[in-house]
């Protein structure tokens, strides 16, 4: 899943190009991703790409195109506001804009794991199982523990360690450890500065014990548990 700093990066690219911009047709291949509906083709074609599911034509000669594996996206046209604050009302505040106080009665809520609690997007949006990782190795808390035995210190570091993250991953221009291309269709490079992310049996950068990989809510979860309580 892309995370904040994915979506961040690709958002301040596309602000730059497309922005201002009309739109001159959309096609798909797949109706069911584009809301109202649009000219349907056979099959998008691209031949560095098997995954265009949309191309959006705009004026001055640019073509926005939206890849999507699983199907799982969609591209939709709003017209009011208040259609938009509903689709955000589905979402927890960003994390990179959540206050402390706020954060804290977040966590207060809830004895569900912490990890989880950081990747659940009607909770707090934008973290999922890297930056969390990430997150909870760089303020030195075990991803089990429930979110709300965290004293206040803990979630002030915690809070702070996320910001950290989050900034790293959009100065990288995010994480390909898969398949993550920005709108220019470049890698990022957080993945070479990966935390405890994907580095089961390396040195924790904290203590220099091994990473350990549990899972945790069906999600591979790493962290240091020499140094991480
Ligand atoms: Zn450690």
């Amino acid at each position: 899943m892309p995370e904040l700093p994915e979506v961040e990066t690709i958002k301040l690219q596309l602000e730059k190009l497309i922005v201002g911009k009309e739109i001159l047709a959309i096609e798909t291949d797949t109706p069911k991703m584009v809301q109202p509906s649009v000219s349907i083709v056979q099959k998008v074609t691209d031949p560095k790409d098997d995954w265009q599911r949309i191309i959006v034509s705009l004026s001055g000669g640019l073509e926005l195109r939206f890849a999507d594996l699983r199907k799982f996206g969609w591209l939709k046209l709003i017209t009011d506001n208040t259609e938009l604050k509903k689709i955000l009302g589905g979402y927890g505040p960003e994390a990179d804009k959540v206050t402390l106080k706020e954060f804290g009665e977040i966590l207060a809520k809830t004895s569900r794991p912490i990890k989880v609690v950081l990747m659940d997007q009607a909770t707090i949006s934008g973290i999922g199982n890297i930056y969390a990782a990430d997150a909870l190795n760089l303020a030195k808390i075990d991803p089990r523990r429930p979110a709300k035995s965290l004293n206040s210190g803990e979630e002030k570091a915690l809070q702070e360690a996320i910001l950290k993250v989050l900034k790293l991953g959009i100065k990288f221009g995010g994480a390909s450890d898969q398949f993550y291309l920005d709108a220019l269709g470049a890698k990022g490079h957080y993945q070479d500065h990966f935390l405890v992310y994907n580095r089961q049996g390396e040195k924790c950068f904290n203590c220099g014990s091994p990473i350990k990989k549990i899972r945790l809510a069906g999600r591979g979860t790493y962290f240091c548990p020499e140094c991480q309580k």
